[in-house]
């Protein structure tokens, strides 16, 4: 039948009979009856093997497709139950849908890529699904990958780096490819544990196949690194050493301020209307932004705050100029950085800034670490844009049930295998 050939088409039931198609009043959504064709049935759930049939199940089900239109489409089928020699009794297979889900394979896809490409609300909106739900599906298409693909094959250079959201209280820990930019690992939590899960599912030879290895080194993974990967070269993420010159300046920044006058004590319950500061302690208020940013980003009323300080508070200001060298050292690489490193721990010694002072301590154990990011050309601007691209999806992924939705939504995203639209391998208008 014509009629039957076109919804095949239209829903993606390549292995499916259409047996009937309704119209449901109560809920203006149109109902397509089906059943998998003989050579898909009787086949687990799970792990797709034929078994003998069990019992009926729960009866008829129904599981959600894409729209027709205006209209919300649903597919509906017996869901017997198989006896799988490993599984046991198990809800067979079906087609059109994966194990367990509510939705149609194409609805999934459709809303994993909604998810990577478009606004939160839009996919809410468009799918007219709950946000939860999206949360379901995106590890649902997650698993799914994960099953097909080994995104662990063939590093040789990789980078670590742990990411806290919900305001510090989570972490995950990520591990990015160097050559193909992706993410290819990521796991809940931030202690030595969560790595080692990495190592283990990594595996020892493919671990002994790693030349290079960035990451934070002042923290957890340096030690795991350490441990699990000892052959290979250790190198220093530039962005988290320059993280460690502004929590510096950060410190003689407090100490300026607990020195300037005009400081105006705040009672917690008249903040609404408190004037702050005043004279110098507001300037150093104002100027607070200026110091974090980078010079080529500084907007004129910035420049001029930081002139300032200059003229106002030469130990803020020597302060300032470390943590910019710093950075300046770290961005020029080669034999020209690594000379310029060695000049600023001896500049930062005798600084007489005790933050500076420990900073140079710090910077000089990790000396063959961070001189390594100067030899290996490894960008450390991979490392930084994965960190920011995943904090922004904590963001969208808030309202997600459990860590899982998110690493899957990253994993998406960053990854490398985010399904296609369905169908958009047809042509275009
Ligand atoms: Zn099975």
């Amino acid at each position: 039948m014509r009629k039957n050939r076109v919804l095949r088409a239209a829903f993606g039931l390549e292995n499916a009979v259409i047996e009937g198609l309704d119209f449901d009043e109560e809920t203006g959504a149109v109902v397509i009856s089906v059943r998998p064709v003989a050579k898909a049935r009787h086949r687990c759930g799970r792990c797709g093997r034929r078994c003998p049939g069990y019992d009926q199940g729960d009866g008829r089900r129904r599981w959600r497709s894409l729209d027709l239109g205006t209209c919300r489409v649903f597919l509906e089928a017996d869901a017997p139950r198989v006896a799988c020699r490993t599984h046991g009794p198990t809800v067979a297979a079906v087609p059109w849908a994966r194990h367990g889900a509510g939705h149609t394979r194409d609805f999934d896809d459709q809303a994993a890529w909604l998810a990577v490409h478009v606004s939160k609300s839009a996919v809410v909106e468009l799918l007219r699904i709950a946000w939860r739900t999206v949360g379901a599906i995106v590890a649902r298409v997650g698993a799914d990958i994960d099953a097909r693909v080994d995104r662990l094959e063939g590093l040789v250079r990789i980078g670590i780096d742990e990411i806290s959201y919900k305001r510090g209280h989570r972490y995950l820990t990520v591990v990015v490819d160097h050559d193909s930019g992706r993410l290819v690992w990521a796991a809940a939590g931030k202690d030595a544990a969560a790595l080692d899960g990495f190592f283990d599912a990594l595996g020892p030879e493919r671990t002994a196949r790693l030349t290079h290895v960035s990451a934070d080194m002042s923290g957890t993974i340096a030690g795991v690194v350490r441990r699990r990967a000892p052959r290979a070269i250790r190198v220093a993420d530039a962005f988290h050493v320059v993280a460690w010159a502004s929590d510096a300046l950060d410190v003689e920044r407090r100490v300026a301020w607990n020195r300037a006058s005009g400081r105006v004590r705040i009672r917690t319950e008249d903040r609404s209307n408190n004037p702050g500061a005043v004279g110098p302690a507001r300037q150093l208020k104002l100027a607070r932004f200026a110091l974090w940013k980078r010079p080529e980003n500084l907007t004129d009323r910035q420049r001029a705050q930081l002139e300032w300080i200059a003229e106002s508070d030469p130990r803020l200001w020597r302060a300032y100029q470390l943590k910019e060298a710093l950075r300046y050292a770290l961005n020029v690489k080669g034999e020209e950085g690594k000379q310029a490193l060695k000049i600023w721990i001896e500049w930062a010694q005798r600084s007489q800034l005790p933050a500076f002072v420990s900073l140079a301590r710090k910077v000089g154990d990790h000396r063959r670490a961070i001189e390594a990011a100067m030899d290996s050309g490894l960008s450390n601007a991979l490392v930084e844009s994965t960190n920011t691209k995943i904090r922004l999806l904590t963001r969208i992924a808030f309202g997600f049930h459990g860590p899982e939705p998110l690493i899957a939504l990253a994993m998406l995203a960053l990854g490398g295998h985010c399904p296609g639209l369905p169908g958009r391998n047809l042509p275009t208008d």
